[in-house]
């Protein structure tokens, strides 16, 4: 705590683990014998570095840039890019510290890392977009490598972002390689990444709701975000048979009671990704919704709720909220959307929790599978990768599941999850000697 004081998000992180694995370091003497914990939670490599780009006026901006190479104990570093004003070391080593579990969780061979950089992509010109990609690569690259480090996406890092890093990578290093995953289907990218996100986590939560004998079919969804994750996360509940009522920017969020069907999902995957508007612009097209301003939507009515948008978007005055109104199933698209005091309040309301380390676990593992593509020069159908993203979905929810089951906390996906993910990491690491 000394060390990182400063660092509350990676603190919050860590403590979850650390209170997560009690169980485990009292029943197994190796780990504080080969110190396992304390060199888990120091991160291999920090870079951090200057991203100088001039905007559309002529004026010169510099930006920070970072990425945390957090574990390689399994595998390559990987982890995502984001683009965000709230970016800094302390977030950036939570979102790498977490990735190191859920990666293992995955099942295949991937170390942890994450990356970006405190510059805002809202309001900028393709042009500025550009160059700002370009610059940042241009330190970036020499970090590194199909074999090193692969980043991805992550909030305001998307197809766009990730092609014109590519572009400059391949130009820098005169190699064609899949060093970042998430690159379009032309060039190397893999059908279902994009959907991969959302749909994991709503795999996931089926099997949770499957576990107690239940189904999606008429259940009422509350979603935030409307990027990425919280997208995907939609279309994957309506084909299951749900009604997601709600979407949300930095703004505010939208609820339409009617539900929001396949057609309006398409007016917001337009809007979001091709017109890039905000969600407020939903209630001018549909006028049965509401907009509420400089709120999240936990407080509709719903039966399940799922975070799609960022850390610590779940208060626990919102989670009872939540609780109040009927909700039984919590499934964390995004990374750590729920605060310590509403994951309490979850659990003492025997709320089914699915943590973002294993619910949102997809994304990372179909970017391990185009990574197998790249290396084999072949790419799957989306039939196959699908397949696969939900078998690797079911795994995690049975191995979150077992472990907790084994460690005396049945039921409880939290523990589950950071103790499976965590054995593996641990192993590794006592076996690679004291590195
Ligand atoms: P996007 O940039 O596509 O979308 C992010 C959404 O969340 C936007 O609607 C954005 O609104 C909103 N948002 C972001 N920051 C804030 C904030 N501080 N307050 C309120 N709303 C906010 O990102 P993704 O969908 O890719 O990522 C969403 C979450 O999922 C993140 O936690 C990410 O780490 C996690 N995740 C993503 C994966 C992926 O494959 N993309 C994989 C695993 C986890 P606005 O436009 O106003 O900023």
């Amino acid at each position: 705590k000394g060390r990182s004081g400063h660092e509350p998000e990676f603190l919050q992180a860590v403590q979850e683990v650390l209170e997560s694995l009690e169980p485990v370091v009292s029943q197994m003497p190796e780990i504080q014998e080969y110190s396992i914990l304390e060199r888990m939670v120091e991160p291999e490599r920090v870079i951090l570095f200057r991203v100088p780009w001039v905007d559309d006026s002529g004026k010169i901006h510099v930006n920070r840039g970072f990425r945390v190479q957090f574990s390689s104990a399994i595998g390559p570093y990987k982890g995502g890019i984001r683009f965000h004003s709230s970016v800094n070391l302390s977030i950036l080593k939570f979102l790498g510290f977490e990735q190191v579990f859920k990666n293992s969780l995955t099942t295949l061979p991937l170390g942890g890392g994450k990356g970006g950089s405190d510059f805002h992509p809202h309001g900028k010109s393709e042009g500025e977009i550009m160059r700002f990609c370009q610059s940042f690569m241009t330190e970036l690259y020499r970090h590194i490598g199909p074999d090193t480090d692969v980043p991805a996406g992550d909030i305001g890092v998307g197809g766009r972002e990730v092609g014109y890093m590519f572009g400059q990578y391949k130009r820098i290093v005169n190699h064609f390689t899949g060093v970042l995953t998430g690159k379009g289907i032309d060039f190397g990218g893999s059908l279902v990444r994009p959907e991969a996100t959302g749909y994991g986590c709503v795999y996931f939560a089926d099997n949770m709701l499957a576990q107690q004998g239940d189904g999606f079919k008429g259940k009422i969804c509350a979603i935030s975000g409307s990027g990425n994750v919280a997208q995907f996360c939609a279309e994957k509940l309506l084909e299951l048979g749900a009604i997601p009522v709600s979407f949300s920017d930095s703004n505010g969020f939208i609820y339409d009671p009617d539900g929001i069907d396949a057609e309006k999902l398409a007016f917001v995957m337009d809007l979001k990704n091709v017109k890039r508007g905000r969600i407020r612009e939903y209630v001018e097209k549909f006028p049965k919704a509401t907009f509420t301003e400089g709120k999240r939507p936990w407080g509709v009515k719903a039966d399940c709720a799922f975070p799609c948008a960022t850390q610590n978007e779940i208060s626990g005055e919102e989670a009872a909220e939540l609780v109040k109104n009927g909700c039984r199933l919590v499934a964390e698209g995004a990374n750590m959307p729920s605060t310590p005091e509403a994951i309490d309040i979850f659990m003492k309301n025997g709320v089914l929790f699915a943590p973002g380390k294993a619910a949102n676990a997809g994304g990372v593992a179909t970017s391990g599978l185009e990574m197998t593509q790249n290396s084999i020069r072949l790419s799957w159908s989306r039939e196959e990768v699908d397949e696969k993203l939900k078998g690797i979905m079911k795994s995690i929810h049975d191995n979150a599941w077992d472990a907790a089951k084994e460690f005396g906390r049945e039921g409880n996906y939290i523990a589950g999850a950071n103790i499976a993910g965590f054995l593996k990491v641990a192993r590794a690491m006592t076996l690679q000697g004291v590195v």
